[in-house]
């Protein structure tokens, strides 16, 4: 079977499905041939371009006709050197990427079916790992679109220290802004509106600086962002952003009108940090964050979602994926995304 033609692999909507498209080590093993080598193995010692011989027992290396140098499937992915089988780790990067909002390493076992907990910890840590990055390129720059910024307060709570004590840690965000065509059945919300990507990160204070920083790092110069008018971000047009700030931020009509869906993402992320993972301390903050970013940002790319986690870096392009998900605001496997 080839598990990589598209039109006979749809994202697998559940377990079972799941285990019909990777049954074994066998078929884990032939995805990631595929994605290495879509045009056929060429062995990286001698060069040869042809089919390799196979071992029933080894099912993650591939021996050349030709020179009979080994080489690992695994190799450049977080599977790498791991003696856990493929299976296991393609159904993990599976539960992590699309059916879990957060899994304890003791959920995890028992859903992978691990008989050592120090298996199940390691597998999630390694595959958390490639959350930690979330994509440096910068959001915004498509005509058309615009990129909603604003801060919030996260985390932590008073404890009877007295006023104005608090350890809630200062958030700065940026969404692109896209539109469906009004009307459509996708058409959730009234006017079209739904998130792009999104840019989280930990800020020490509502400083110019700051907030310039922030958005410099975060979006494309030349892009219409829309604020509050806070004056620490009046800074911005002329560090070359089309900048619209908009006055009475504090009316919640006002910002339902003009900030609707970074507001959006704020409160989904609060449920996320307190729901999931019951408060976050300030100090690991940002990991929270790069991860809500990471799943956020791939909420309509499941598949590209197991693919990054489980590092397979293989060229393929997932063209139906934005069709069969972009109208599914409240995927239901997915955290981080809009409800
Ligand atoms: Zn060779």
């Amino acid at each position: 079977m080839d598990v990589l033609n598209r039109s006979e692999l749809p994202f697998p909507e559940s377990l079972p499905d799941f285990q019909r498209l990777f049954p074994d080590d066998a078929a884990c093993a032939a995805y990631l041939e595929k994605a290495r080598w879509g045009d056929g193995f060429s062995c990286p010692r001698c060069g040869i371009v042809g089919e390799p011989f196979r071992i029933a027992t080894r099912p993650g290396v591939l021996t050349c006709r030709c020179c009979r140098r080994q080489t690992g499937l695994t190799v450049g992915t977080v599977m790498e050197r791991s003696h856990t089988p493929l299976s296991t780790w393609f159904w993990a990067a599976y539960l992590v990427a699309s059916q879990t909002q957060g899994m304890s390493a003791v959920q995890f076992q028992r859903q992978l079916g691990l008989t050592r907990y120090e298996t199940a910890f390691g597998i999630l840590h390694k595959l958390r790992a490639g959350m930690v990055r979330p994509d440096r390129d910068r959001i915004g720059g498509r005509a058309g679109e615009h990129v909603e910024l604003d801060e919030t307060w996260v985390g932590g709570r008073t404890r009877g220290e007295g006023r104005g004590i608090h350890h809630k840690t200062l958030v700065t965000a940026a969404v692109e802004v896209r539109r469906r065509e009004p009307g459509t059945a996708q058409d959730k919300r009234k006017d079209g509106r739904y998130a792009g990507r999104v840019r989280l990160s930990v800020a020490d204070d509502r400083s110019a600086a700051t907030l310039a920083g922030f958005v410099e790092s975060a979006v494309m110069p030349g892009t219409l962002v829309i604020t509050d008018d806070w004056s620490g971000y009046a800074c911005l047009r002329k560090r070359g952003y089309d900048h619209h700030a908009i006055a009475e931020c504090g009316d919640p009509e006002v910002a339902e009108e003009f900030l609707p869906i970074i507001h959006l993402v704020f409160s989904n992320l609060k449920t996320w940090l307190n729901g999931i993972h019951h408060g976050v301390s300030a100090k690991h903050l940002q990991a929270y964050l790069n991860e809500f970013t990471f799943r956020f940002n791939r909420r309509f790319y499941p598949f590209n979602a197991f693919r990054s986690l489980l590092g397979i870096a293989g060229g393929v392009v997932a063209p139906t994926y934005a069709e069969l998900y972009s109208g599914d605001w409240m995927h239901p496997t997915c955290s981080g995304c809009l409800r």
